[in-house]
């Protein structure tokens, strides 16, 4: 298997004069032996249709070509989007199981393909807004692994009554089972990032209901942790206009309005939801 070293992603990156931007969260994997593992712990096979989001010089992409049938990769710098296929060529003897896709991620909303995993080392500044927007518009991802920053890989797979457990951790189990998938040393980026890194897996799973009450759902998520330290009656009263109109709909919900959002499971969000008024 030809995957990059440290040294190929540098001399790809004097090539292109590429000088790595903060904005696009451009920390590009240097050690394939990282990569091989992100795929592994993926299982991807040879079913697969592979979403890579950000690819950047192509580590991770080569190692997914190897198991996957094809893979989708959605780079928004277009000098990478452009020498992506380029690298391919010359380290994979099929380079047309590869299909780049020069654009944001947040604004795909269709695919040449549709993906069963996605694999990515996420951009850090927009993590959890991609695959929030991912596991909504492509209902054929059953499951995947991400790279993310160590604290925001916490609040995906934060639990009820934790600190990291917010709106990440609510919305993302709207859609899937998130686990902790363990964590990735600085030394394995160039440049090193200054925050540490962890992979998260996911699997998904049947939504607690439709689109009405998945909207629901997710205004009265982020009324609840908006004020987090707000009790519940408190913190969804401009929701619902006033504290007693909140506390009536806590109440109808069987849920107890002196607690905090951070209490909630998803089921608890989603029956204030069931019972509170659409025209919010
Ligand atoms: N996958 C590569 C690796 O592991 O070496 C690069 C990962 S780097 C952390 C993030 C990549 O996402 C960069 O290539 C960056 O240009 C790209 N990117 C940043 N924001 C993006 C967005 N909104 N949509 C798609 N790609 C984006």
């Amino acid at each position: 298997m030809s995957l990059l070293g440290a040294a190929q992603i540098r001399e790809l990156a004097a090539a292109l004069d590429l000088k790595p931007s903060k904005s696009l969260g451009q920390n590009f994997v240097i050690d394939s032996n990282i990569c091989t593992k992100i795929v592994r712990i993926a299982g991807v096979t040879k079913d697969d249709i592979a979403l890579e989001i950000g690819p950047g010089l192509g580590s991770l992409t080569l190692a997914l070509l190897h198991s996957a049938a094809s893979v989708v990769a959605v780079e928004i710098d277009h000098r990478l989007a452009t020498q992506l296929p380029i690298t391919v060529a010359q380290h994979y003897e099929h380079p047309e199981n590869l299909m780049v896709i020069n654009s944001d991620a947040l604004a795909v909303m269709e695919l040449p393909l549709q993906p069963t995993v996605l694999v990515a080392n996420l951009p850090y500044n927009v993590s959890v807004p991609v695959l929030l927007h991912l596991l909504e518009r492509f209902p054929t991802l059953r499951t995947g692994v991400v790279m993310v920053q160590a604290e925001v890989a916490d609040r995906l797979a934060g639990s009820p009554g934790t600190k990291e457990y917010g709106i990440p951790s609510v919305k993302a189990a709207w859609w899937a089972e998130v686990k902790a998938a363990g964590s990735v040393s600085r030394s394995v980026f160039w440049p090193a990032p200054n925050v540490d890194s962890k992979l998260v897996s996911f699997t998904r799973r049947a939504t607690p209901g439709d689109e009405v009450l998945r909207k629901k759902t997710f205004a009265i998520i982020d009324g609840a942790f908006a004020q987090r330290r707000k009790m519940l009656r408190s913190a969804l009263s401009s929701l619902y206009g006033s504290s007693s109109a909140a506390q009536g709909i806590l109440q109808r919900a069987g849920i107890d309005p002196t607690l905090r959002g951070e209490a909630l499971e998803m089921s608890s969000f989603c029956a204030i939801a069931a019972v509170a008024p659409d025209n919010f």
